[in-house]
């Protein structure tokens, strides 16, 4: 039914799927049901201290009124230090803006570059957020789905199969969620080269290049050549790295011409970010880095379990992600089987019966535009992680 109020483009958006799953769990949980989540796609510790402290310090110093809308100087200045310290990339400071997470500064370079008409490729299983992001521009989403057997990397003669004259730009999201998976650098250099000498821009999201495993290398696009960073818009945001998801805290680094723009935008829409997450984010930046080694190396310990246990278990097949803290099993071998009156059909099915039988959450694939997948967060405690699939291993042994 059409809404008289809710305007066209806003009532075209789906609800996040993700949530939908969070809020179904906490539902059950209200009612006193213990409900396990491998849902929420978030580190669960904390805020380092020193961030913390800086912050609390932000607030005494009465740090507390509007900044310039880009973020303050030593903030932009920390972002381009660490592009150039981690990234070899050179950005000067006013190619930066800082902006209340990935998630907004992912809408801004939407909104400012792409409009009706304009087409946005994407590799799928993707993030949620894109679809519906890149629809409110006006502009249309194109997905092409990557395959389980290249461990869900995204091939040259895929891209090149789906480029049209009317694709914009290309989303480029390394460590992928949902999957984990990296670009190698070889097939990335490929695929940029392309999209180079086709004037397409590339949009690349590296909010997890921290948390990658077997010594792999994170790639920023923009570090490939001058051409291939004047033709990209690196986003980032030290919610996953530094377990900050709630401070909202991210930035967006570009060619200036497009970064202005985005600037203007964001003086309208929000301004600038809160001042007291600036000071928190500098410290993240700057300061000791010693803890996200320590997270990083215990998500490891927990992906080796989590994808060896779900190995084990039959009817589920995951390959090893390469980062981030997300692993995506195939499950379709859990189709027609049945339990009380039910007949799984779908990823949906399987994260329902999950859910109900088992008392655990997790997101179905088709959230990420890929279905006969689920996703698991392995950002979790063992003790849970063993326990969940515990719960699982049983509820399938039942099945029928
Ligand atoms: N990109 C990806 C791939 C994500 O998974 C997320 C968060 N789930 C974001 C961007 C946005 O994160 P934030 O806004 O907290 O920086």
């Amino acid at each position: 039914m059409t809404s008289k109020v809710i305007s066209k483009s806003v009532a075209g958006i789906s609800p996040s799927a993700t949530e939908e799953t969070s809020s179904l769990a906490n539902q059950l949980k209200r009612q006193g049901i213990n409900i396990i989540s491998f849902a929420q796609g978030e580190p669960d510790f904390d805020t380092p201290e020193n961030i913390k402290e800086a912050a609390i310090a932000t607030i005494r110093e009465g740090f507390t009124k509007y900044t310039d809308v880009p973020g303050i100087p030593e903030l932009r200045q920390a972002v381009a230090d660490k592009f150039k310290r981690e990234n070899g990339i050179d950005y000067e400071p006013d190619q930066i803006l800082i902006c209340n997470g990935g998630k907004q500064a992912l809408y801004q370079v939407f909104r400012t570059i792409c409009e009706k008409g304009d087409q946005v490729l994407i590799p799928t299983p993707c993030y949620v957020s894109y679809t519906e992001q890149i629809k409110l521009t006006g502009a249309e989403p194109v997905f092409f789905k990557t395959k389980e057997e290249n461990n869900f990397r995204p091939t040259f003669e895929e891209v090149l199969a789906n480029l049209t004259p009317r694709v914009k730009a290309f989303i480029i999201n390394s460590p992928n969620n949902p999957t984990g998976s990296m670009f190698e650098k070889e097939q990335l250099k490929k695929i940029a080269r392309l999209l180079v000498e086709r004037g397409v821009y590339m949009i690349t999201d590296e909010v997890y290049e921290h948390i990658v495993y077997d010594n792999r290398n994170p790639i920023s696009v923009a570090s490939l050549g001058e051409k291939e960073k004047e033709m990209s818009i690196t986003i980032n945001s030290v919610s996953k790295t530094y377990a900050m998801t709630g401070w909202r805290v991210g930035y967006a680094a570009g060619p200036k011409e497009i970064i202005k723009a985005m600037i203007n935008l964001q003086g309208h829409a929000t301004g600038n970010i809160n001042s007291i997450a600036q000071k928190a984010a500098i410290e993240a930046l700057n300061g000791n880095q010693e803890s996200v080694g320590i997270m990083v190396k215990e998500y490891a310990k927990r992906r080796e379990y989590m994808v060896n246990r779900l190995n084990g278990i039959e009817g589920i097949k995951c390959n090893y992600p390469d980062g981030a803290f997300y692993t995506f099993p195939n499950v379709t071998a859990l189709y027609s089987k049945k339990y009380d009156r039910n007949i799984i059909r779908s990823d949906v099915d399987v994260a329902k019966f999950f859910l109900e039988k088992a008392h655990v959450a997790v997101v179905p694939g088709v959230a990420f535009n890929y279905s006969g997948y689920v996703r698991f967060v392995f950002a979790k405690s063992m003790k849970e992680i063993k326990e969940g699939l515990e719960r699982i291993e049983k509820a399938i042994k039942e099945l029928k």
